[in-house]
């Protein structure tokens, strides 16, 4: 029998957690054929997320938790769910039940019949975001899949059902600052994507600020790319060419012609857009320099304060010493 475990992300998910498990424990019963496991991960939750994750552990056996220490984030969260599934094929999706576990068939079919090793999906294209918001995304989506490696559909979603192989593709990808859209993209393997309608969250509330949101696009392409770096390189090659051709155009005026006129303008406007120009390539700089500071650090991802996982560690060693 072939297993699937399924990673969720649970952050102040009190409210929904339970009726979560239940739904998607519907759609676990249709499929007889294969042996589901929940990961849930409680990232720092402040409300009673934990203490539900262990009720519900008590209540089935095939719910296993780790619980943060503090907020670590969703895509910490996912990297200690993926390293802890060792199922066949590996699920990852939200516990608000706005990634339906309907399509769970139509994902198995893809990695067995169709041959993929990744069944991902997307935001159906016709649905509206909001304008301003809608724009930036689609904005953010052209822009990364040209500067960088990665190339993922508009509206690509984290919800998606992977081989075991590519799990641990994806695990040998252990930078502290992960974007896991763009991590999953990057090893490569072929990815079906499926759409289905999104739904509002039907509990509890989005963790998400345009802020956020905005800092997640600077993520996607700095995690992914340095041609920013080569823009402001470039940038500075133009310019100084183009002030090359100037010079020596004042300095043929002045030679020949004397000094006609005050160039105020002139420097004026070159001292603003200059220092603009420097200002925004030392920003580039220090924002890939801060991503370097982070990395060297070499922090852990996350850390652990409860976990079930033990429980079970520790019964694999009794058993051990026992045959011993
Ligand atoms: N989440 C998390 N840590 C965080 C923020 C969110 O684990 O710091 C989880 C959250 O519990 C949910 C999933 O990530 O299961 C997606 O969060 P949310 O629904 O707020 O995002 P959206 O669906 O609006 O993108
Ligand atoms: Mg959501």
């Amino acid at each position: 029998m072939k297993t699937i475990d399924i990673i969720v992300p649970c952050y102040n998910e009190e409210e929904g957690l339970e009726y979560f498990v239940r739904e998607t424990n519907k759609a676990i019963d249709t499929l007889p054929d294969y042996s589901f496991r929940y990961i849930l991960i409680n990232d720092g939750s402040r409300d009673k997320t934990y203490l539900i994750m262990k009720k519900l552990a008590k209540q089935f056996s095939n719910i296993k938790y780790i619980s943060f220490s503090r907020n670590f984030g969703k895509e910490a969260a996912m990297y200690a769910g993926l390293q802890h599934a060792c199922a066949d094929y590996v699920v990852v999706m939200d516990a608000d039940l706005q990634h339906p576990p309907e399509v769970f068939p139509q994902m198995i079919e893809a990695l067995e019949k169709e041959g993929y090793d990744c069944c991902a999906t997307k935001r159906d294209e016709r649905e509206g975001e909001g304008l301003f918001r809608g724009l930036f995304s689609k904005l953010f989506f052209k822009l990364s899949n040209k500067l960088t490696d990665v190339k993922n559909p508009y509206g690509a979603m984290d919800y998606r059902m992977m081989t075991q192989q590519m799990v641990q593709a994806i695990l040998e990808l252990s930078e502290v600052q992960r974007f896991s859209k763009g991590i999953f993209s990057w090893v490569g393997f072929n990815t079906k994507w499926i759409s289905f309608k999104t739904v509002e969250r039907r509990m509890g509330t989005t963790k998400w600020k345009f802020s956020s949101l905005f800092k997640y696009a600077i993520d996607g392409i700095t995690c992914f790319s340095v041609a920013p770096l080569r823009f402001t390189a470039i940038m500075g090659a133009v310019i100084f060419f183009i002030s090359l051709i100037y010079i020596i155009i004042t300095l043929i005026q002045t030679l020949f012609f004397g000094i006609t006129t005050p160039g105020y303008v002139t420097t004026l406007c070159a001292v603003l857009f200059l220092g603009g120009l420097t200002e925004m390539s030392i920003g580039i700089l220090g924002e890939y320099i801060g991503r370097i500071y982070m990395e060297t650090k070499d922090r852990p991802i996350y850390i652990t304060k409860f976990s079930n996982f033990e429980e079970e560690n520790n019964k694999e060693k009794d058993k051990e010493k026992d045959e011993k």
